[in-house]
């Protein structure tokens, strides 16, 4: 036998001291790791006599882990690493760790070994994991016969290869909008002027990376500029993911179909906490009712006031929305959300979000010199419970060319109590940072200071949520439910929970300093913005039931007739009260239908639960209070061993209700607007 424990090579990174790789070496690493957990399944095959946990669970628990770590590992470097042949490396490996779980997932004798395991004497977790696991494989056709696994094999590698694929073209197509008139800029803030100089024809360059979209889309008072921003923004990767998509769905459609399930929404909600595609149609339904008035209010509310500063307007276009809304808030609320902006430079809110997290959850955090990054924006951190070095992380926080271009928590590396620590990677696209070249001033002074827009603030905290989730659920006696290993639609819970401590004024005024004079940011204006923020959450609702529903839809309709342009401009009326754009795509680069594939919902059934759980803190001492640490111990810690409805009643003492969300929605004016496509969260294996 193999003297190397998983766990013993696992944390170790492809890049070197200094944070290279080249092509080579990350294959020579990935290939290394496949020969490990090819030697751990034959060892738990060659088991004689009774299967235990430690001779049968722990080498395929150690053999998942080796898969999660390799594969996430590589598909890191494909989404952030500089050099483009590692990069294209990295979706190859990728695609090939992929497969070797699907041939572990299809393991007929593994799962008999799995199922013969003694585990009588089992804690819960355990059994959990262990009943998880066989579910898992059943779901996946391990019992049928073997053309029909060969078969499920070639399908799944292929829609392996259509996904990776798709997220490819996102990531590297990016749309210009070319403005030669600087007029254009108006109402853009002074600082994103200064950082679009024109080049030497005259020409300003916008591009469609989100800290150069984003605030077009808010804040540009040229109703052109949003219509060629909007429009760019929403036909990347078209058309070539079109015909990828249709492939991709078919795909899936037969597996579904092989799998004995009517649709692949009814088999990939099969082990999930929603249960069924039905039951999922019923929550959107709800949902829709519950936000239809409100949303047709807010509407006519925006139009009338566009109406009285522009006589002759009929309607708003979906490129209008941004700007309106924006427009709205300043007069009806008194707040323009330009004059937060300089309160929230990138630097000071990264430490004020560290350090909310550490008084939240009792940890500190210490940055790592010594553990080499992929390159020189991204930045290593230790975390610590009293002590203890529980996890590590890794920022990359800024737009780099090449680089994946949303907003996302990576686990890279389950951890495993006393074994190996949780590592995990926020990859973001917020301004600042020192962007070579684009960013610097022509007078040489300081680097841009990245001010970041509130509705950025707000996914920092998000993303932060997965990732004290990654950490602190991430030391489990088994990888397999490590960290966020939870149900698929769990995984939502922790990180907008943590996105509503973002309204408070006194947490904000902790780190919120403007970045010229330094002084806190004034309770009043936070007040204000939070007023203004709550306006327009109907609206945010019926936007994300909209990419809600299209994700159902086009994995519940047969793909033979499908048309994915029909389907997005029927959904988009029949939820959205904003003009239709035509020659709008976003499906095209809508890569939440390659990691979440029909489950978008988790965003709003999530959101659900998150309110809940937040309507338990005392509002008037929301890092103090004891909820923080009962939160840390009965959500987070658990990590994936125990089932979600479990995970609820432990911290409510009951089952999650509405009544917190319908009070968030119906709260007139009093809250944030989830108007945008949501983060990303990359799975393990
Ligand atoms: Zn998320």
């Amino acid at each position: 036998m193999n003297h190397l424990t998983a766990a013993e090579v696992i944390a170790v990174h492809p890049w070197n001291q200094n944070g290279a790789i080249d092509a080579p070496g990350l294959e020579n690493w990935v290939r290394g790791r496949l020969a490990l957990q090819s030697q751990l399944i034959d060892s738990l095959l060659a088991v004689q006599g009774e299967r235990s946990l430690e001779n049968t669970l722990r080498p395929y628990d150690d053999a998942v882990a080796t898969l999660s770590a390799a594969g996430s590992l590589a598909s890191l470097l494909d989404s952030v690493y500089p050099d483009k042949a590692v990069r294209d490396k990295a979706r190859e490996l990728t695609q090939v760790v992929a497969e070797a779980a699907t041939a572990l997932s299809l393991n007929q004798e593994v799962y008999r070994a799995l199922a013969a395991t003694e585990k009588s004497l089992a804690d819960s977790g355990t059994t959990h994991y262990v009943d998880q696991t066989l579910l898992n494989y059943r779901l996946a056709g391990v019992d049928k016969d073997d053309a029909t696994r060969a078969h499920l094999r070639e399908l799944s590698d292929k829609a392996t290869e259509l996904s990776l694929t798709f997220a490819k073209h996102v990531q590297e197509n990016v749309n210009r909008v070319e403005v030669r008139d600087p007029a254009e800029l108006e109402g853009l803030p002074e600082d994103y002027i200064r950082n679009h100089p024109a080049d030497e024809k005259g020409v300003i360059i916008l591009t469609t990376d989100y800290p150069d979209m984003q605030p077009v889309m808010t804040f540009a008072t040229n109703p052109d500029l949003r219509l060629r921003m909007f429009l760019a923004y929403n036909t990347r990767a078209y058309p070539a993911n079109r015909q990828l998509l249709l492939d991709l769905l078919a795909i899936r459609q037969e597996v579904a179909s092989i799998l004995g399930f009517a649709s692949w929404a009814d088999l990939a909600t099969a082990n999930q906490m929603m249960g069924s595609a039905a039951k999922m149609k019923n929550f959107i339904g709800e949902l829709e009712q519950a936000s239809r008035a409100g949303a047709e209010k807010e509407y006519e509310m925006v139009l009338a006031f566009a109406r009285s500063r522009q006589p002759g307007l009929t309607t708003l276009k979906s490129s209008d929305r941004g700007y309106w809304y924006e427009q709205y808030r300043r007069q009806a609320f008194d707040f323009d959300s330009q004059s937060v902006r300089p309160y929230f430079p990138y630097a000071a809110v990264e430490q004020g979000i560290l350090d909310t997290a550490a008084r939240l959850f009792h940890v500190s955090f210490q940055r790592n010199q010594e553990t080499a990054v992929w390159h020189p924006q991204v930045s290593a951190w230790d975390v610590y419970d009293r002590d203890r070095l529980c996890g590590r992380f890794y920022l990359d926080m800024h737009p780099r060319e090449g680089k994946d271009k949303w907003f996302s928590a990576a686990p890279l590396i389950p951890g495993i109590a006393g074994r190996q620590l949780p590592e995990v990677a926020l990859i973001c696209n917020f301004p600042g940072g020192k962007a070579e070249g684009s960013h610097r001033r022509s007078d040489g002074h300081s680097d841009d200071p990245g001010l970041m827009q509130y509705s950025d603030v707000v996914t920092f905290f998000h993303e932060f949520g997965h990732l004290m989730h990654a950490i602190l659920g991430g030391q489990q006696t088994w990888a397999g439910v490590s960290g966020i290993a939870t149900e698929g639609d769990f995984v939502e819970v922790p990180s907008q929970m943590l996105e509503e401590f973002f309204h408070d004024a006194q947490l904000l005024a902790s780190f919120a300093r403007h970045y010229q004079t330094g002084e806190p940011i004034p309770p009043a204006l936070v007040e204000r913005m939070n007023r203004a923020s709550a306006f327009g959450r109907a609206d945010g609702v019926r936007t994300q039931l909209f990419y809600t529903s299209y994700a159902l839809d086009v994995h519940n309709l047969p793909p033979q007739t499908l048309d994915p342009d029909a389907l997005l401009e029927q959904g988009y009326k029949r939820m959205m009260p904003y003009e239709w754009v035509d020659g709008n795509r976003m499906y095209a680069s809508f890569t939440h239908l390659i990691g979440y594939t029909s489950n978008y919902y988790t965003y709003m059934f999530d959101k659900v639960i998150a309110l809940d759980f937040f309507g338990q803190f005392d509002r008037s001492n929301l890092l103090e209070g004891p909820t923080a640490m009962r939160y840390r111990r009965t959500i987070l810690e658990p990590g994936g061993s125990k089932p979600g409805t479990q995970l609820i009643e432990d911290f409510l003492g009951r089952q999650q209700k509405m009544d917190a969300f319908a009070e968030w929605v119906g709260e007139e004016f009093a809250g944030s607007s989830a108007g945008e496509e949501c983060d990303g969260v990359s799975h393990s294996a």
